[in-house]
């Protein structure tokens, strides 16, 4: 007989916690088992700071065992098939388990392979990412040695968490360069594979402000396909060809993709992230089951902060499935994105589907529009906190579920 759960989660990142957290504030003796391999957690916004040299990477790690919410079954191995016609998982050692309720939370999946010669690069040669928890405080080493030459920052195509990071790494990297006096020394290009410097329109002129005080070179539609680590030399997809460039230091953000297991799955959408609606978090063919975070079909942006906002909704309207009433509470696509386009200044993207604006504070106090120091202060001491303390523990801080129908 297959182990069996209530809710059954696959999981342990930012979404997997989050829900589980926020079905205990509900319902505090819920049967939940989540699935995840990792030895640790990590706290992925806090990598941009580690890259800028004001975090250390450790502080942005805890082990997996102190998130784990008391009373939740923690089964240390990665799940590799679903079979929702039977309500069961399978497991890396050929278990299976069975769940009233399934919420599917694998995270992206980066896909570093997608582009030739780049794994095998990485952390030397002045190539790094810090999409990497080991390869953040090798970007700043190489952002405090780098004197002069050409410095490259790249974007991959949509979808990516964190649809910012690449940019923050370049503005922080700048800054220091300025401060240093030899910002003048480096020709800073940003190739990105998109058409546009940031999706939603309200933020670009902030941000175009510091392309141009930093003197950056901006790239549009320049797709990175290719790296030789050890030549220093990085070759891009453009619209006129390929073009290989030299560079001293390249910042790299890899293709993101869903995690085969999941795109190979009947929990599938086009896609291959999780088919679910886009309000309820609840799957389009499979009524118990639950899909968000990055690993959700929503097209919301992928971060934390989106993650804080669908978490107590997924908990509302599982545990009204569990009680075969209709899900009630609603997601409006929320996602935020803290552009640190200085250090001690951020320019701090809030919105929701279709590229609603939805600060969270009053303009008075936050014009995410304009670069802020306390946007700065926000991120840099506050965010960090109400991840650990708030949204891993079922606190719902700026995140209370809305109705459905508001959504
Ligand atoms: P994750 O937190 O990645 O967790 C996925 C989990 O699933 C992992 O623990 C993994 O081990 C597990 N897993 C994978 N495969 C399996 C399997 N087969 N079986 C079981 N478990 C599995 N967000 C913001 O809000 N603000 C920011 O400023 C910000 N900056 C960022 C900067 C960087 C450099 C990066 C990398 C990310 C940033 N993000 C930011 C994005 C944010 O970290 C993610 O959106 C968030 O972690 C998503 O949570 P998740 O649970 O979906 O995925």
């Amino acid at each position: 007989m297959p182990a069996s759960h209530t809710v059954l989660i696959i999981g342990g990142g930012a979404a997997g916690i989050a829900t589980a957290s926020s079905l205990l504030k509900r319902r505090s003796d819920l049967d939940i088992a989540i699935v995840e391999p990792a030895d640790t957690h990590s706290y992925q916004p806090g990598w941009t700071m580690v890259g800028g040299g004001i975090f250390k990477a450790e502080e942005t790690r805890r082990t997996m065992e102190s998130v784990m919410p008391a009373g939740v079954t923690w089964i240390k191995q990665s799940a590799v098939s679903f079979q929702p016609d039977r309500n069961q998982v399978t497991l890396e050692d050929g278990s299976a388990v069975t769940y009233d309720a399934l919420v599917v939370a694998p995270g992206i999946r980066l896909a570093w392979e997608k582009v030739d010669g780049l794994e095998d690069a990485l952390g030397k040669n002045g190539v790094t990412s810090n999409y990497r928890y080991d390869l953040a405080p090798y970007t700043w080493e190489l952002v405090r040695s780098l004197k002069s030459g050409r410095a490259i920052f790249t974007q991959p195509p949509m979808p990516i968490k964190c649809a910012g990071a690449p940019q923050k790494a370049m503005y922080l990297s700048c800054d220091h360069w300025m401060r240093s006096g030899v910002l003048d020394n480096i020709d800073v290009e940003f190739r990105n594979a998109g058409g546009v410097l940031f999706g939603v329109a309200a933020y670009v002129p902030a941000l175009m402000d510091y392309v141009e005080k930093y003197d950056i070179a901006l790239e549009l539609g320049s797709n990175l396909i290719a790296v030789d680590g050890s030549g220093q030399k990085a070759t891009f997809a453009t619209e006129a060809g390929e073009v290989t460039c030299d560079f001293d230091m390249l910042h790299v953000v890899p293709p993101q993709v869903a995690p085969q297991f999941l795109a190979d799955s009947p929990l599938a959408g086009e896609s291959g992230f999780t088919d679910v609606d886009q309000h309820t978090l609840r799957h389009v063919r499979y009524d118990n089951v639950f899909g968000l975070g990055d690993a959700g079909g929503m097209p919301n942006a992928k971060t934390a902060a989106a993650v804080r906002k669908q978490a107590p909704v997924v908990a509302v309207n599982l545990l009204r499935q569990l009680g075969d009433k209709n899900p009630k509470a609603g997601y409006d696509g929320y996602g935020s994105c803290p552009l640190t386009v200085e250090r001690g200044k951020i320019v701090l993207a809030e919105f929701g589907y279709d590229g609603k604006l939805l600060p969270s504070f009053p303009k008075w106090l936050i014009n995410g529009t304009r670069p802020q120091h306390l946007s700065w202060i926000l991120k840099a001491d506050v965010l960090p906190w109400v991840y650990w303390n708030a949204m891993l523990k079922g606190r719902e801080w700026l995140a209370s579920p809305k109705d459905k129908s508001a959504s």
